[in-house]
């Protein structure tokens, strides 16, 4: 029982974690054949409740593409949400993670295998728990704001007793950045 316990925490860990989608090593994807960008929008792309698109965010989601990656932004957001921003690249809105279903939706979709997917979010119990659920690669980085939706204040706490079982593994230490 002890085991199956641990296991499960197991789940919240994220195979990289970085300080934020600009500093993730995309060569190192590529390499290691990872094919299909999925990117939470709400504090990991944008602050939570702004709804323009920075330029620099324009020129990376051109870049990734330029290198033959596809991406797509995988959001818990609405779709009239979604659509009032102008984005270059594909979206999924009202995801639902962490739940399975939208996720393997999207790679069934797409045609990708799950060796192939690395889902790039701000939190461990939606973006991260949901990615190693289905069996993606996961990237965890900060968010971009302190500022959050009424769930995700909640789920902030539950997060961070999570770092701090972690942390005390010495598996994800806050601020120590792996690739
Ligand atoms: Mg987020």
């Amino acid at each position: 029982m002890k085991f199956r316990k641990c296991d499960f925490m197991n789940k919240f860990y994220p195979e990289i974690y970085q300080e934020s989608i600009y500093t993730i090593n995309y060569e190192k994807l590529k390499k290691n054949n990872i094919k299909c960008l999925l990117f939470d929008l709400d504090n990991t792309c944008i602050p939570y409740k702004n709804n323009s698109i920075p330029g620099s965010l324009i020129e990376l989601f051109d870049k990734l593409t330029k290198m033959n990656f596809k991406v797509i932004v995988f959001s818990n957001s609405p779709k009239k949400r979604l659509d009032k921003l102008s984005l270059n690249v594909d979206y999924n809105p009202s995801s639902r993670k962490p739940l399975r279903h939208n996720f393997k939706k999207i790679i069934k979709k797409y045609n990708y295998k799950e060796s192939e997917v690395c889902i790039i979010g701000d939190q461990l119990l939606t973006d991260v728990l949901g990615g190693n659920l289905v069996g993606i690669h996961t990237c965890l980085i900060e968010p971009l704001t302190e500022e959050d939706m009424f769930f995700t204040k909640f789920s902030r706490k539950i997060e961070a007793s999570i770092f701090k079982k972690l942390s005390k593994e010495k598996k994800l230490i806050k601020g120590k950045y792996y690739d």
